[in-house]
């Protein structure tokens, strides 16, 4: 995945939320189909569409306990794991099988075979901590880190919004900012447990009853991996030293928005320079990297503050923070004890679960999330056909038309601007459900009664798959996110955008439903991703991927000035979470769904016309089409996290919750006013309403 993919729902998935636990009954979620009837009509949708939408649904759907939050969203990702799962204990027992299914279906059944993995223990992962061990003067660290960067996920080294929880820094394949042909070794700050650097950094008592209990947890999984208990004390006040000076390295979230901070480029000499305690050379020799004339480094502050922490901090102590590292990367692979201690700090403490999701749930997401393109073909082949392709592109080419005709009715920017604008929306390539070619797993040993070593062939695999893109043409038609995934991402640097067939089931995609009811929820993530290209980061961002200033400088200041609107607007208290929001932060994501769903409701508009139709038709239901489109918008974001994760997702992602991705936009909108007669006044309707889009 790429520096500044953004995704549209939410990015916390990817946490280390799933560990372990006894296999009991969990019925498996049916789809839910759009209902009118949901909305609350004792309610006034003039004063919280929010509650009139979604409250009758939440009150129905209370929060599992082995999950962090609730929503339709999170029930179709429920569904997909259980159709993946499906698939996975039909390709673990079948006899004749494809290549891609041997290898998803053995694997899933090695990471099921539950009593092997609690019989070894620890001891699959011996030979890593061993290394580990032997670390005796700092001069060997590079190698050391290497070892560990080749067996650990790699989607923990590259970030997920400010989530930077891999080994000391991150390392990934990313286009050239200047020229998006190329292919750019990345290096990033990375390497704390913790879900971001404020987390290490502030001072409030919550933060500080946070880090107390992470220091806990350090010590636990220390112990757990044969350390006294007096050794494992002292070890994680080293691993804090450590992580707390990454993380005062580290860029800010906001900074780290502005592609111009990131773009750092520097020759091999150059990013030596950086760290004259740390040498890249032996670094890169003992990945297998092909060299590279340049380097982007993302904050060079970064590896400069981890220069001195090399020098400051005795052996001893790196010893401590790579050992937590690695044990705190493959827990999930390990035995029930720390799978236990893992979800216990997690997802218990972290993101507020109460227990831990039955295995075969946590076995179907490792096998999509090592094997994410083996395991995905026996799923769209089963679930997502081609009609869906079919209606899904005439879809996202009629919003596409929608942003065309809007650019065009710009009276903010001038001719030259709108020019550029056409191009690089016409540029743009839409990837809907799947990739075209699937990645051949051909070369990775799969066993059935090896978990561990599974997941560590699969990781070496996929970073050396990444290694080799270093200098290579980019590939635009690669994918970011696996097939099952309910998620959508734009990526300014490809020019594309991406929907992954997991998100074209009810109720975002419903072959059964309206046009104003697909518009209003699968259109909106549509136009979301659309926006995207457009927002505060992707209008930097050329028709060829380049980060390029191609608007006027007078476009370039109408721009900022609605830009601000919209995050002056989100700039704000959200109790839910205990935390402010900072619309500087969530901007894009923000002008994303501002601008998508004014996008989509143009498209739906067109496509009614073309019926002989208009927004205030009745439909079939009896609701008129505007309105059936604005409940159908509210009911895919109907849900709520629990206040643990709703704190660290305000804190370290772009994304507004629910609530405001509902309210703030509609109440932008003198659409929604006339929908449901809203008045000047009301609290949905903004006396100030932002528009970008
Ligand atoms: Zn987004």
């Amino acid at each position: 995945m790429r520096s500044l993919t953004v995704c549209a729902v939410i990015c916390l998935l990817g946490t280390a939320v799933f560990a372990e636990n006894n296999a009991e009954s969990d019925p498996t979620p049916t789809l839910q189909h759009f209902n009118p009837e949901q909305a609350d009509r004792s309610l006034d949708p003039c004063s919280d569409f929010f509650e009139y939408a979604c409250s009758k649904w939440i009150k129905a759907n209370p929060v599992p306990a082995d999950q962090f939050g609730s929503g339709t969203f999170f029930n179709l990702a429920k569904w997909n794991v259980s159709a993946l799962h499906a698939t996975l204990e039909d390709a673990a027992k079948a006899t004749n099988r494809t290549p891609a299914e041997q290898k998803a279906g053995d694997y899933y059944a090695s990471c099921m075979d539950e009593a092997t993995i609690n019989k070894l223990g620890i001891k699959p992962l011996q030979p890593e901590l061993d290394r580990i061990a032997k670390l005796q003067n700092k001069s060997q660290l590079p190698e050391v880190v290497a070892s560990i960067h080749q067996i650990i996920r790699p989607a923990n080294l590259n970030f997920i919004d400010a989530q930077y929880n891999g080994v000391l820094f991150g390392i990934y394949a990313v286009p050239d900012f200047a020229d998006a042909r190329v292919t750019l070794p990345a290096l990033d700050q990375s390497g704390m447990g913790l879900p971001g650097r404020e987390f290490y950094l502030n001072d409030d008592d919550k933060s500080k009853e946070i880090r107390a209990n992470y220091l806990k947890h350090v010590a636990k999984m220390l112990e757990l991996s044969g350390e006294t208990q007096r050794q494992a004390t002292a070890d994680a006040q080293s691993v804090m030293t450590i992580e707390t000076g990454l993380a005062k390295a580290a860029m800010d979230i906001v900074a780290r928005r502005d592609p111009k901070n990131l773009n750092n480029k520097m020759s091999l000499e150059q990013v030596q320079a950086l760290t004259p305690s740390f040498s890249w050379s032996h670094y890169f020799a003992a990945m297998h990297a092909p060299a590279s004339p340049q380097y982007l480094v993302t904050a060079p502050d970064f590896f400069r503050g981890m220069d001195k922490l090399i020098s400051s901090e005795p052996v001893d102590h790196w010893r401590a923070y790579l050992r937590y590292s690695t044990l705190t990367s493959m827990a999930g692979f390990l035995s029930e004890d720390f799978v236990s201690e893992q979800f216990d700090f997690f997802g218990r403490q972290l993101a507020g679960a109460k227990k831990i999701q039955p295995r075969w749930r946590r076995c179907s997401q490792n096998t999509d999330a090592d094997l994410g393109e083996a395991a995905g073909q026996a799923y769209v082949a089963k679930y997502f056909p081609p009609e869906s392709k079919e209606r899904m592109l005439q879809m996202v080419k009629a919003i596409e038309t929608a942003l065309h005709e809007d650019i065009d009715a710009a009276t903010w920017m001038s001719p030259e601007t709108i020019k550029l604008a056409h191009a690089k929306l016409s540029a743009q390539i839409d990837k809907i459900g799947y990739p075209d070619h699937w990645i051949d797993y051909s070369t990775v040993e799969i066993k059935r009664d090896d978990f561990l070593g599974n997941a560590r062939r699969a990781a070496r695999f996929e970073i050396d798959r990444r290694l080799a893109k270093f200098g290579k043409p980019a590939n635009r038609y690669e994918w970011g996110m696996t097939p099952p995934t309910v998620n959508a991402y734009e990526d300014p640097q490809t020019n594309t955008i991406n929907f992954p067939a997991g998100i074209l089931q009810p109720p975002f995609f419903d072959a059964e439903q309206i046009d104003a009811v697909n518009y209003g929820a699968i259109g909106a993530v549509i136009g979301h991703e659309i926006t995207h290209g457009f927002d505060d980061q992707g209008r930097k961002f050329d028709a060829d991927g380049n980060l390029k200033d191609w608007w006027t400088s007078a476009d370039a200041a109408n721009y900022d000035q609605r830009d601000q609107c919209i995050q002056d607007q989100y700039t704000q208290d959200v109790p839910e979470a205990g935390v402010k929001q900072n619309g500087k932060l969530s901007a894009g994501e923000d002008t994303a769904d501002n601008g998508g769903i004014h996008l989509t409701l143009s498209a739906l508009q067109s496509t009614l016309k073309k019926q002989g139709k208009d927004l205030d038709s009745l439909a079939p239901d009896g609701v008129t089409e505007l309105q059936n489109f604005f409940l159908a918008y509210a009911n895919v974001w109907c849900g709520e996290l629990r206040p643990e994760a709703a704190r660290t997702a305000v804190m370290t992602q772009g994304h507004s919750l629910p609530r405001y991705r509902i309210n703030n936009v509609v109440a932008n909108m003198p659409e929604f006013a006339h929908a449901f007669s809203c008045h000047a006044g009301q609290p949905m309707v903004h006396a100030n309403q932002c528009r970008v889009w």
